[in-house]
């Protein structure tokens, strides 16, 4: 395919397991493992955990990996060394940078989200303001009316920047700027677009973020998460989850808390060296490109696999993902009745994406290893499924535990 022979990033194909035969839509929920991954995750069992022991701490470096992870991390969001840490999961960190943000904020009572936001993201805003030391109501809004709904009275604004479900990418600056006018701080969720499209949180002038390991970044199943503080609010926004690994001197066994310097105060507790490792590996790959040469191929699978929906099953789908590149993630959501079902048919025939409730089949493409004839192929499918009846199948009334 001419497409394929012209593209640049075709080799890094070669750098992850992938199943023959399989198309796999999915890496937005779960990436594939990668060669780099295997082998740091090997080498941390069979050499450092196995022939190190204890000692591993110090001469492996573990304790430095949440820094360093981070440090790595940093270039894909365009923050600058030493502003992000990779630690625990997203849901987790989220409430860290909620619960410390509030308190730069202390004379101001509400928070903004998204009603559309993920409900995780949800549940924890709505914890961690309940449990503030003084009323501070969640308001979740139709993130449209943001510059309506803000006030003086407004602390944090906190808005996942592609939506998981639609695919929508919201405008990172523009609305930073306006949460910022109105003197409120800014925190993003960037689980959907960390390694699937450019980031520029200095340019926006972003305040907090955090983002996921396990998705477009490849760390494997439950990796860790990372977290972004701005350098100006280092040292000033305190971790409300605090452990002895954020302690100045972890080892001095001190009764009282004294936060270490930079990202290190947001480690609560020991790393996870052997998920650490995988994504380790994971950004390896990363690290042959560039988030611009992987946006350019991204837009042009999206592009494609839109144009070929819509032209092989004219009227059929609704396509709920914005066709301007600048409002599109790397992802793309098809709406139909019988979305679960058409999920599970082109599951059978190996093409793998996923259902989002209540209608949603939703693709994720991933131009690491996706391959124009990939995005061809998967829509033969999908017109051999609709042509049929298959997604309409008994079987598919009953939904998995994991959708
Ligand atoms: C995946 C996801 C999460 C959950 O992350 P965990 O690491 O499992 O806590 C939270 N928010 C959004 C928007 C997500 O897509």
């Amino acid at each position: 395919m001419a497409l394929d022979a012209a593209d640049s990033l075709a080799p890094l194909r070669d750098e992850f397991f992938l199943n023959d035969g399989e198309i796999y839509l999915d890496g937005n929920s779960l990436g594939p493992l990668s060669r780099a991954a295997s082998t740091r995750v090997n080498d941390v069992l069979n050499r450092q955990w196995a022939k190190d022991l204890v000692r591993g701490w110090n001469v492996d470096e573990w304790m430095a990996l949440p820094t360093q992870l981070g440090n790595r991390v940093a270039p894909l969001i365009g923050a600058k060394p030493g502003e992000v840490v990779v630690a625990d999961t997203l849901t987790i960190l989220l409430a860290k940078l909620i619960g410390g943000a509030l308190e730069l904020r202390p004379d101001r009572h509400v928070i903004l989200t998204d009603v559309a936001n993920f409900h995780s993201d949800l549940y924890v805003v709505e914890a961690v303001a309940s449990r503030a030391a003084r009323p501070v109501t969640v308001r979740a809004i139709d993130r449209g009316a943001l510059e309506e709904e803000i006030s003086d009275d407004v602390a944090l604004v906190m808005l996942t920047h592609v939506d998981f479900r639609s695919g929508e990418m919201l405008n990172l600056s523009g609305i930073t700027a306006a949460v910022h006018d109105a003197g409120a701080l800014m925190l993003w969720d960037f689980a959907h677009s960390t390694g699937a499209v450019p980031l520029d949180v200095e340019g926006a002038n972003v305040d907090f973020a955090a983002g996921c390991g396990y998705k477009y970044l490849n760390g494997g199943p439950g990796a860790p998460a990372f977290a972004y503080v701005r350098t100006t609010w280092q040292g000033v926004v305190e971790n409300p989850l605090p452990g002895w690994l954020g302690h100045a001197r972890p080892f001095d066994f001190e009764l009282t808390y004294e936060p270490a310097t930079g990202m290190q105060a947001f480690v609560t507790s020991s790393p996870s060296i052997i998920a650490l490792a995988a994504l380790s590996g994971a950004l390896e790959v990363f690290e042959r490109t560039n988030m611009d040469e992987l946006r350019a191929k991204s837009l042009a699978l999206t592009d494609l696999f839109i144009d070929l929906v819509e032209t092989r099953l004219p009227g059929v789908f609704d396509v709920v993902t914005p066709r301007a590149h600048e409002r599109r993630g790397s992802q793309v959501a098809l709406r139909h009745d019988e979305a679960y079902g058409v999920v599970q048919a082109l599951i059978e025939r190996r093409v793998i994406g996923d259902f989002r409730a209540p209608d949603i089949c939703r693709f994720g493409f991933t131009p690491l290893y996706l391959r124009f004839v990939d995005v061809f192929d998967a829509v033969e499918k999908l017109v051999e499924v609709m042509d049929g009846d298959a997604f309409l199948d008994e079987r598919f009334k009953i939904r998995n535990a994991v959708t």
